[in-house]
């Protein structure tokens, strides 16, 4: 056990008060400081939306340990309004302002811990700091936004971004039957999946009446009247609102950092080590802050989220104290709730695997998210990236109403472990109807990767069926009555339980694409067809990944919930 003395930690939410637990259950000896800029310590910044929108309805259900709390429990001492504004690291203080009282005061340290977080950036665009346009990070953020829609029963708000913070107030503002303008740049919403996972979240905004503006920025902000804001748009159109939030992304907080002559990373972060000290032995820093390294990427990266902030923090906590341990690297494995879906991500996404030019293949299944006869089933997207040549998993994506959470996080288990797609089909999970199928998405999309990687089953893209087919033929093997809700353009209807007799119709020169719902029957209709000499692949996911990726609204790409399990392909 290490000589601690003085340990002066810098931020009391996520990181900061994991690091302030943790060490006072390792070292009952070691004088713990803890500065926090705002008033409230520990508090669930991740619940804030859920409070707007009434979902959570007691305030005070977020305070997870108030300083009090926090002090008798854990003898620290907790100093909230006191904003450290430098770090002498020569002579080990730092300078903190106290805010109710006004003064500045040094304090010395054997350890610094930093846990500063990221703060949400505003756009650099006229009017982004009017009254009424907020941000939302702390309580106070939260009290002052929750107080307009509380008193004055706003009609019309402004969401710009649509990343989980923007999708969770949006939703919120809904709840409170504000009519909700989403504003987002890119052409989707959660940039963390890729496009065609986001695709039923549009519709599901839709659903909801929100307004989704996507491929679309804000130019600026006037206030027009005392309560009342008109935002400009980058397609020339305006939106009143009576309050607009700012949702567009969080930026580390390293000001602090790097005045004091520690090591900053290429993508902003505090740059430390694996034990979580910066390039400055006495220094640590954790959470938002820090830059991690990427699980499947190994490069350098920011990933702010509250499961590695909390775990950094014990680590931290563990070094000083003397243990020997280690943070390896972040997943990103992220859920976002959007009214009745969830969508939720391990690994790296398609669109990262193209930036890094990784080999990679892709698999997409919807399954029932627990057995099909038993009441409640809902259909669920899973979307499975791989190493095609050793079945590595790279990353997993799934949206749907129900069930998500779980098949995201077995992945994400399955991925730490080092386990491979074909190791997918292994696992045993629980299963009753109630809660799952015999074989569960999880394997389903494990034996569809698998039989990738063995041959057993070539498969084409969404992407790569072109209208026309191009000395291709497409098939479309679902039923006559499933092809009048819908066809990708081009394709001849054999059904699959016609296939075998009209073998005789297909021509023996051209490839054939065959397509279904959701890839099953398509499966089995390719192993007919390259059993019978035929040169044949498979589209995976289906009609419904074709509708996805192409935009294209319909009976097979409604929301989960509006859709009815295709009774030919359950899995
Ligand atoms: P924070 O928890 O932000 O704490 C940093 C604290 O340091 C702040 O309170 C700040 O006031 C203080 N500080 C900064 N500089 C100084 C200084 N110089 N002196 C004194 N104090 C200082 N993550 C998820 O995984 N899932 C979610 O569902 C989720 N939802 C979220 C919803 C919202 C609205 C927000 C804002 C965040 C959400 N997050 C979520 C992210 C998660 O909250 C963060 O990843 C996590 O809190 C980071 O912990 P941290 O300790 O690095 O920073």
């Amino acid at each position: 056990m290490a000589d601690v003395k003085r340990v002066l930690i810098v931020g009391g939410v996520a990181g900061g008060a994991s690091t302030a637990a943790r060490l006072r259950r390792l070292c009952e000896d070691a004088e713990i400081i803890l500065f926090e800029r705002g008033e409230h310590i520990s508090f669930a910044n991740c619940g804030l939306p859920y409070h707007i929108g009434n979902t959570i309805k007691e305030r005070d259900r977020l305070l997870v340990q108030t300083p009090r709390q926090m002090s008798q429990r854990f003898r620290v001492d907790v100093r909230v309004r006191s904003d450290v504004l430098r770090i002498d690291r020569q002579n080990k203080t730092v300078a903190v302002r106290d805010l109710a009282a006004g003064r500045e005061y040094a304090e010395p340290y054997d350890v610094l811990v930093l846990s500063p977080g990221a703060e949400p950036i505003r756009p650099p665009i006229p009017g982004a700091a009017a009254k009424r346009v907020f941000t939302l990070r702390s309580l106070t953020d939260m009290d002052a936004i929750k107080k307009i829609v509380d008193e004055e029963t706003p009609a019309r708000a402004v969401v710009v971004g649509g990343g989980y913070i923007g999708l969770e107030m949006t939703e919120a503002l809904v709840e409170r039957s504000v009519q909700v303008s989403l504003v987002e740049l890119l052409p989707q919403v959660m940039g963390t999946v890729d496009p065609e996972m986001a695709f039923p979240l549009h519709q599901e905004l839709s659903a909801h009446g929100v307004e989704l503006l996507l491929d679309t920025s804000i130019t600026g902000i006037q206030e027009s009247g005392a309560r009342m804001l008109d935002v400009h748009l980058s397609s020339g159109q305006t939106r009143q609102a009576d309050i607009v939030v700012l949702a567009v992304g969080v930026r580390p907080e390293v000001q602090l950092a790097r005045d004091a002559g520690l090591k900053i990373g290429d993508r902003g972060g505090i740059v430390v080590n694996g034990h979580m000290q910066t390039d400055d032995p006495s220094v640590y820093a954790v959470g938002d802050a820090v830059e991690v390294v990427d699980f499947v990427g190994g490069n350098p990266t920011l990933i702010p989220l509250a499961g590695p902030a909390n775990r950094q923090g014990r680590i931290a906590a563990d070094n000083i104290s003397g243990r020997d341990s280690a943070y390896h690297s972040t997943q990103g494995t992220a859920i976002c709730k959007v009214f009745n879906l969830a969508v939720a991500t391990t690994g790296l996404n398609e669109k990262n695997l193209k930036r890094l030019g990784r080999r990679y293949e892709k698999v997409y299944v919807h399954p029932a998210h627990h057995a099909g006869y038993y009441p409640g089933a809902s259909q669920m997207s899973l979307k499975l990236l791989f190493d095609p040549q050793d079945g590595k998993i790279l990353g997993a994506q799934a949206i749907g109403e129900s069930g998500v959470d779980k098949r995201i996080d077995v992945i994400a288990v399955a991925m730490r472990a080092g386990m491979t797609v074909q190791q997918l089909q292994d696992v045993e999970l629980c299963y009753a109807p109630p809660f799952g199928s015999a074989k569960d998405p999880v394997n389903y999309a494990g034996f569809v990767a698998s039989n990738v990687i063995a041959g057993d089953a070539a498969i084409c893209h969404s992407e790569d069926v072109t209208t026309p087919p191009n000395g291709r033929m497409l098939i479309d093997v679902r039923t006559p009555a499933e092809v009048k809700d819908g066809t990708i353009p081009g394709a001849v209807n054999i059904p699959l339980d016609e296939m075998r007799d009209r073998l005789c119709e297909l021509p023996r020169d051209k490839e054939m694409l065959v397509f279904c719902q959701v890839g099953l029957r398509g499966y089995i209709a390719c192993r007919i067809l390259t059993q019978s000499g035929f040169k044949c692949r498979n589209l995976t996911g289906g009609y419904k990944t074709y509708c996805a990726v192409h935009g294209v609204r319909g009976k097979a790409a409604a929301p989960a919930h509006e859709i009815k399990s295709d009774a030919g392909e359950k899995a």
